[in-house]
């Protein structure tokens, strides 16, 4: 089943992707996606974009090339308390907010207690709408915690393609687990690209993979239609109308 929707990509504003938003668009409507989110690094990212990038981002069409596009973030988590790179003042105006721990942004060197606390955090605030990349042995998350978190707050958690295959290496054996979690609580999952060049745009193989291992099907998979990422953010307090 293919999915409509990437909630993940990077542009060349991230600083270290290289791609346009035109040719973003245009792999996506190549592969099939009818919508896309442009996730860029909050930021602290080393040589991430300003808080301006995210303030403009109104200067995007809604609809290019036939796909629609989200206007996000992939915001840095910052300490145990869940402090994020982006003001609320920002974040309300943005479609969609992904939250994650990202080495050289300040939050290097805590423990599994700290990351665990971190990422619950991040996720009770009412603009986060997924925690990216739980799965990264780097920051040792408690996933049954974060899992069961995700549960009680009706949000959704990642696997990460590029865990899978160029990123994070070592992220498969803890995927697997937060595979496995996901399908016993019944959270919502989200299976992004990550894609941070545009041929890696809607490239969801190996986290279907996955999740078809651990049984989750496709009642359970965030983006796989448009209505049900729009439903979703609707009931995170996000109009797209
Ligand atoms: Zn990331
Ligand atoms: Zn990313």
């Amino acid at each position: 089943m293919p999915l409509e929707a990437d909630l993940h990509l990077h542009t060349l504003a991230s600083g270290h992707a290289y791609s346009t938003v035109k040719e973003m668009v245009l792999a996506a409507k190549e592969k099939g996606l009818k919508m896309i989110a442009l996730t860029d690094h909050g930021p602290r990212m080393p040589g991430g974009p300003h808080l301006y990038h995210f303030t403009n981002l109104a200067a995007l069409p809604r609809v290019m090339e036939g796909i629609e596009v989200l206007r996000g973030v992939e915001a840095n988590i910052l300490d145990a308390n869940g402090t994020l790179d982006l003001p609320d003042s920002v974040l309300q105006d943005l479609d969609i907010v992904l939250a994650g721990l990202h080495r050289g942004t300040g939050f290097d060197g805590a423990s599994s207690e700290e990351y665990t606390k971190a990422a619950i955090e991040a996720l009770k605030h009412p603009r986060v709408h997924l925690i990216v990349h739980p799965g990264n042995p780097e920051f040792p998350i408690d996933l049954e915690r974060l899992v069961l978190a995700a549960a009680g707050l009706g949000k959704a958690l990642e696997i990460n393609n590029s865990s899978l295959s160029i990123s994070r290496p070592g992220s498969l054996p803890r995927c697997r687990q937060l595979a496995r979690l996901a399908k016993r609580y019944g959270v919502w999952i989200a299976i992004n690209s990550d894609a941070h060049v545009y041929t890696s745009v809607g490239d969801f193989s190996k986290g279907l993979e996955l999740a078809w291992e651990a049984g989750i099907g496709e009642g359970q998979i965030l983006n796989l239609t448009v209505s049900r990422v729009k439903g979703y953010l609707k009931g995170h307090g996000v109009s797209l109308d």
